[in-house]
């Protein structure tokens, strides 16, 4: 199937595609890599009047270390954070990520931006976000908005973006000397979207984790930063107490069946990311040793 008939206008600049979005409300749809709008307009799940392309705005592309935080242009693309020794540096858990985005012919196009405002929950970029308690920078006519991660997704493929705003930027704090970090998915193969997954990001404080984000993708409509860790942080982790922070992260996830795996399924692999994270982190071989469900 091909798309249905568009116009299309390439901005010149951030003002201008704010100009034309702000005209043509939820008509117009912006366009950045493409790697999940053209597809979605092929399969005619949408179709828009108006494509507003921001791809040659080199003002949106970019890593900038500025003190003590790293600022990405949205349409930096996913290779060039692969390839970023600034991100390797200063955001490590997000050069791990990078590499189970897709193939790299997508991540050739596809850019940070794009991935956020797409919102699969499947998607590990959100997840990072989350996990790195990075602020979603957004504008509009009216000026600039500033949004935690964690309150930007708001479902699937939903976020606190109008369609009058770009996402512009987001901005991570630099990690401290004493970071950790944590990824892993399952997925069938390599590159494939996730059955369930984990970008975590932690403070060791001696034996212990002096602090800790978990924030789960594809367990639920958005990354889901972990209440139930709580139960791990500043404290001997036993298996006893990592048994029951897993129970509570049960309880607290709500995945949906579909045609990749059963709820239950993403719920027991969820359990299963948070012993091995916690395994990992503290290099204790034994707390990945099963019995948890
Ligand atoms: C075969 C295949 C496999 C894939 N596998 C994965 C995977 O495993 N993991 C994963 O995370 N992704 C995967 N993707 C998606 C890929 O990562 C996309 O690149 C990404 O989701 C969207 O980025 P984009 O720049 O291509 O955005 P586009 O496709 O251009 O846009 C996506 C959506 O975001 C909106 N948008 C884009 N930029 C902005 C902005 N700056 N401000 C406001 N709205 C904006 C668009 O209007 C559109 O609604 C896959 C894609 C394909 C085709």
């Amino acid at each position: 199937m091909k798309a249905s008939a568009f116009s299309y206008a390439r901005a010149t600049s951030v003002g201008d595609a704010l100009e034309l979005l702000v005209a043509h409300g939820d008509k117009a749809k912006v366009l950045s890599g493409g790697q999940s709008l053209m597809p979605a307009m092929n399969l005619r799940l949408i179709s828009p009047e108006l494509i507003v392309d921001i791809g040659e705005l080199a003002e949106l592309r970019g890593i900038a270390v500025r003190g003590d935080v790293l600022n990405i242009g949205a349409l930096t693309r996913h290779v060039d954070l692969l390839n970023s020794p600034d991100i390797a540096a200063h955001a490590p858990l997000l050069t791990e990520a990078i590499a189970h985005v897709a193939h790299p012919a997508i991540r050739n196009r596809g850019t940070l931006g794009g991935s956020l405002a797409h919102a699969d929950p499947a998607s590990e970029l959100p997840a990072c976000m989350v996990a790195l308690n990075a602020i979603i920078i957004i504008r509009g006519q009216a000026g600039e908005r500033r949004i935690a991660a964690e309150d930007f997704f708001t479902g699937i493929y939903e976020t606190a973006l109008s369609a009058q705003e770009l996402l512009v930027a987001v901005e991570l704090p630099v990690t401290k000397k004493e970071s950790a970090h944590f990824f892993f998915e399952f997925a069938r193969r390599h590159g494939d979207y996730a059955i369930a997954g984990l970008a975590a990001q932690a403070i060791m404080a001696g034996g212990r984790l002096g602090g800790l984000r978990m924030a789960f993708f594809a367990v639920g409509d958005r990354p889901v930063l972990a209440r139930a860790v709580n139960k791990l942080v500043n404290v001997t982790i036993t298996p006893a107490a990592l048994a029951d922070a897993a129970t509570a992260l049960g309880e607290e996830l709500d995945p949906q069946d579909d045609q990749q795996a059963p709820a239950s399924m993403r719920r027991h692999l969820a359990k299963v990311l948070m012993a091995r994270c916690a395994s990992a982190l503290l290099g204790r071989p034994e707390l990945n040793a099963g019995g948890l469900v």
